[in-house]
């Protein structure tokens, strides 16, 4: 196998340009006026998308350290919902600079001890910097949705807002869990007739009686209610004809016999995860009794969870329960099940025109879901636009002042790489970044909330703005790109079995900036 070894600081300098060309490749993204990418495979399909974590995760980078940014992105979606462009960024800022110092002469083993010390120091000044926030607090979690959502395809779109809004109110409580609120998705129409139930189940009733159901007294079952088949059945073999009469007919006899066992608890329906024969359809018909068969299980743990009763696996001693209501409308053509029930769970039901919009719209959301979940976790938000960024960061620089020692140009350094969050913002309002930059420096000292307004293009105090997010992603996302910055520079070896041609990232994915990022 042909292999390509580089060492020592050529090896640093290799991976800090891979994690410098992918911090580039997402940066135009971050913040409400960042541009959209497209990325097209191979195969000619197509993704339209702002979130950092879905653009890395669509670009199948090759590079060992380039994965290190796409895992670091993926991570923090995964823990905070949000975040994921400006971890990225954050990483690339804490390499580069780390770069320079380098070629200055700095030791790497000192810039990863600096970068320890203010990563501990920006924590507590993140801390610091915060806000109190609660379930009650709508305004603010209303501002945290606006701010999450920013800059996506389905921006402040009040509709969606206030569905999230009530899913929060609706789930939470002390053991809220993210799973409590439930996303589906459905194409056609338009984001407003997006809508938010009990569950969703995207099934249709077999032969439905009525279509409406009040208070209904529900069956959950995972056994099939099918004939065995001797054609499929390998524990079934029957060569003579008169035998093969004789196991149809008792066959068709334990079914009935099964099938009256469910007569006998006279639900008015039951959810079967297993397939249903007609007979049995039929004969339950007959009695005022519907049936929904082959339900997914993720379905049917809800079902179990809402009604507050377990799924029978056996048609021996059934248990039934009891639900508000159900209802059989018809979306598209489809006949599908709308359940509604009041427990701490729900299902937010997303709709769009294309299939485009509808997938951001679900990343969107999920995004959303995160933030609100990781900010009433900790209880605690940070203003944004860059401005609590600025504020750690000229606190860092006092700290670094303070602290003296060979690692003060590392803290220096650490914190200008947070600055690479307001100087991005600044970037995507099209006015000159150093003058905004150098603007909202001098305003710092009497205004700790003066950020970049990128809908204005100018610095303003935050306060009275929208523009808040959880403090969790701010530390998630610190947390993150130090670490990472500090595995890529401890690598003084690069052993890589193939030759890869980091630079060209882009080969098997064409990224194309779409010039304006409005598609509704
Ligand atoms: P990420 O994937 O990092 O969340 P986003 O594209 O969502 O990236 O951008 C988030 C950044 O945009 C945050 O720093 C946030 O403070 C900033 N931001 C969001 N809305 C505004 C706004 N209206 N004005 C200025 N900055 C904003
Ligand atoms: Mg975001």
């Amino acid at each position: 196998m042909e292999q390509q070894r580089t060492q020592g600081n050529d090896a640093r300098s290799v991976n800090i340009k891979v994690t410098h060309a992918i911090s580039n490749a997402v940066k135009s993204t971050l913040g409400p006026k960042g541009m959209d990418k497209l990325i097209s495979t191979e195969e000619g399909e197509a993704t339209i998308s702002n979130d950092g974590a879905t653009i890395l995760k669509n670009m199948k980078i090759e590079h060992p350290v380039g994965k290190i940014l796409v895992d670091i992105a993926k991570t923090q979606e995964n823990e905070v919902g949000d975040g994921s462009t400006s971890v990225v960024i954050i990483a690339g800022a804490l390499l580069d600079n780390a770069e320079k110092l380098i070629n200055q002469g700095v030791h790497p083993s000192t810039i990863i001890n600096g970068y320890k010390l203010a990563d501990k120091k920006a924590r507590e000044l993140y801390e610091l910097a915060s806000y109190n926030i609660t379930i009650k607090d709508k305004q603010k979690l209303k501002n945290i949705i606006k701010t999450t959502m920013s800059g996506k395809l389905t921006d402040s779109n009040t509709h969606i807002i206030d569905l999230i809004l009530e899913s929060f109110a609706r789930t939470y409580n002390n053991d809220f869990n993210r799973n409590n609120i439930k996303i589906s998705h459905k194409i056609g129409k338009s984001i407003e007739e997006s809508e938010l139930l009990t569950l969703f189940i995207d099934k249709p009733i077999e032969k439905p009686i009525i279509t409406n159901l009040i208070n209904p007294k529900v069956l959950l079952l995972d056994t099939p209610l099918e004939k065995k088949s001797p054609e499929t059945d390998a524990n079934i073999t029957i060569s003579d004809p008169d035998k093969y009469m004789e196991f149809l007919e008792q066959d068709e006899k334990q079914l009935i016999e099964t099938t009256n066992k469910i007569i006998k608890v006279h639900p008015d329906i039951v959810f079967c995860q297993k397939g249903v024969d007609d007979v049995v359809t039929e004969l339950l018909a007959k009695n005022n009794i519907m049936i929904v068969k082959r339900v997914l299980k993720e379905d049917m743990v809800q079902l179990s969870k809402i009604t507050n009763t377990m799924v029978n696996s056996t048609l021996n001693n059934l248990v039934t329960g009891e639900l508000e209501s159900i209802e059989q409308k018809s979306i598209n053509g489809e006949d599908l099940i709308f359940i509604n029930h009041n427990c701490n769970i729900v299902n937010l039901i997303l709709r769009a025109s294309t299939d485009h919009i509808l997938q951001e719209l679900e990343r969107a959301v999920d995004d959303v879901i995160g933030a609100l979940t990781s900010v009433l976790h900790t209880g605690k938000y940070v203003y944004g636009a860059g401005s609590t960024e600025m504020k750690v960061s000229l606190d860092l620089k006092d700290y670094s002042k303070s602290l003296g020692g060979k690692e003060q140009l590392a803290i220096d350094s650490y914190a200008d790489a947070l600055l690479s969050i307001p100087e991005t913002l600044a970037e995507s309002t099209g006015e000159n970044k150093l003058d905004i930059i150098t603007e909202m420096k001098h305003k710092h000292n009497n205004d700790i909330l003066a950020g970049v307004d990128v809908i204005a293009n100018k610095v303003t105090n935050m306060l009275n703005s929208d523009v808040i997010e959880p403090l969790d992603i701010k530390l998630q996302a610190l947390k993150s790109a130090t670490e990472s910055s500090i595995m890529i520079l401890r690598i003084d070896d690069i052993i890589l079995g193939k030759v890869i041609e980091w630079y060209n990232v882009y080969k098997n994915k064409k990224i194309i900036q779409a010039i304006n990022n409005k598609l509704e």
